[in-house]
């Protein structure tokens, strides 16, 4: 770990003999470091001591609140570096999209010390002339989540800002194969003057255990997750006791659709893009790809073309594009889809490698068929399955038959065709003509099974809020 400059990033990692959690590259399996572990009294003691800070936190002038999530947004970014080399060692990525995951983060936290600063209530007509009505907006108080190993950063920032900004504190259980990175981002948020038990990274003997305190503890007013819907749903069960507040972030199918009106070179782009960041394994990466049958050859011959052009390696050499997936067992199922998909009629269009480890080379499968596993699943690798249609409303038809609601995408130039699908696609986001749609300004999130609430952009931080209604009576 000697290469990370920054060394008060690891103060948090602990020896061997502690009780830790092993982090390992997955590019090499080499062992990074451990991260501390709780026990069950340590976590509830950790979610009383956020109580007792958030009462503090909440009565701080939002500018001030404000100031001190600015200086946090700084140091993300001085230390943008080493969290990034930090991150690909944890999680395996392309340094370059590790960086760009570190601006990403930290544009949250930007966004929501300006957000912070207006979450206004209303004054409202009365239905009466001896009474006024107005609504103010407080913080839950403390505020809880679980994230995901793929954007080790963003996810928690995406929280933590808009908890925080609202007068919340904070306490996240990140993901057991990337904690690092979320020990290292807390220590910049106490550099920059953010309370320790206003702020807490926690891990515990098992996930569901964490779990299970977060949806029960009584001081814990919410919980934001995000990961599969299997989880979630897990999770939104267990808060339906005592009626937990809940946001979800859960998983997607992302459809990309290219019609025979599109820009087929743009088309061919924003697959890429689209598909192999983080080497397929984002919620809104493009899960099936679905291409008017009078492009769909020039498509496949085009975009293969690309795919074979992509760089395969450890994520910390020059070059590489794709990095390796997070686990053996990603790998396996991944693969497993793959040759299902062939066993049942698909064909291979890019030149096959093999790749040791939990390296696995991109690929791009023609002649798939709507109905096949890979299809309906979350792939969550580098693996482009492409379905050829026919009409408009056979696509729509294709392209909402899935359990979730997250990402969808579709190219074409013809201005009625693009609202009409715009319109008609069951997406909580929809890009048209573009491959890349996360930004803190615009609302993120899923319909369907896909989850529950919106990050970033102004809606982000009502999450963390609850309108009162004042009524003022005898005027
Ligand atoms: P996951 O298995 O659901 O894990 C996510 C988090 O939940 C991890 O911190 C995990 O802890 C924890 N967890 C697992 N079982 C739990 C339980 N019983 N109780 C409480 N917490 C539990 O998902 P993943 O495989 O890490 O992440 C990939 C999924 O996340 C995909 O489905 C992807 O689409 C989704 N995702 C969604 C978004 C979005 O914004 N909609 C963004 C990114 C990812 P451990 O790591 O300790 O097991």
């Amino acid at each position: 770990m000697h290469q990370i400059t920054n060394s008060d990033l690891l103060t948090f990692m602990v020896s061997k003999q502690e009780p830790a959690l092993a982090v390992n590259n997955p590019a090499t399996g080499e062992l990074l470091g451990y991260a501390p572990i709780l026990q069950h009294q340590q976590i509830e003691a950790a979610v009383e001591r956020a109580h007792q800070a958030q009462q503090a936190w909440a009565k701080l002038p939002a500018k001030s609140r404000s100031q001190l999530l600015n200086k946090w947004y700084h140091l993300l970014l001085d230390n943008q570096d080493d969290l990034a080399r930090l991150m690909t060692l944890e999680q395996g990525k392309p340094l370059a999209e590790a960086k760009g995951e570190v601006l990403y983060g930290a544009s949250f936290v930007e966004w929501f010390a300006e957000e912070g600063k207006r979450t206004y209530g209303e004054s409202i007509p009365a239905p009466s002339g001896d009474k006024r009505i107005v609504t103010i907006k407080q913080p839950v108080g403390v505020a809880s989540a679980i994230t995901p190993w793929n954007f080790p950063i963003a996810m928690i920032t995406r929280k933590a800002a808009p908890a925080l900004a609202a007068g919340c504190s904070f306490i996240v259980k990140p993901a057991e194969l990337t904690p690092l990175s979320a020990f290292a981002v807390a220590e910049l948020a106490y550099q920059a003057g953010i309370p320790r038990d206003v702020l807490q990274v926690v891990l515990g003997e098992d996930a569901a255990q964490v779990g299970a305190i977060f949806t029960s503890h009584p001081l814990i007013r919410k919980l934001s997750f995000t990961g599969s819907t299997r989880v979630g749903r897990i999770l939104m069960e267990q808060s339906a006791h005592d009626i937990k507040r809940t946001s979800m972030e859960l998983g997607g199918n992302a459809p990309f659709i290219v019609f025979d009106d599109a820009d087929i070179d743009a088309a061919v782009q924003g697959a890429i893009a689209s598909k192999f960041r983080n080497a397929g394994q984002t919620c809104v990466c493009a899960n099936r790809f679905y291409v008017h049958s009078s492009v769909y050859d020039e498509f496949i011959e085009k975009f293969a073309a690309q795919v074979e052009q992509l760089n395969v390696g450890n994520g910390l050499e020059e070059g590489v594009n794709v990095g390796p997936v997070i686990s053996q067992t990603a790998r396996d199922n991944i693969l497993a889809l793959v040759e299902r998909a062939l066993e049942q009629g698909a064909e291979v269009a890019t030149k096959r490698i093999e790749h040791d480890g939990l390296f696995v080379a991109p690929v791009v499968l023609k002649n798939v068929c709507h109905d096949m596993e890979i299809v309906s699943q979350e792939i969550f690798g580098p693996v482009a399955p492409v379905i050829a249609f026919d009409s408009d409303e056979q696509l729509i038809e294709m392209a909402n038959d899935t359990i979730y609601g997250l990402a969808s995408y579709f190219y074409s130039q013809n201005i009625a065709r693009v609202w009409n699908v715009a319109e008609a696609l069951e997406y909580g986001m929809v890009g048209i003509n573009e491959g890349i749609i996360s930004t803190e300004v615009a609302p993120f999130g899923g319909v369907k099974q896909s989850g529950i609430g919106r990050e970033g952009a102004k809606q982000g931080i009502d999450e963390y809020m609850n309108i009162k209604y004042l009524c003022f009576g005898g005027l």
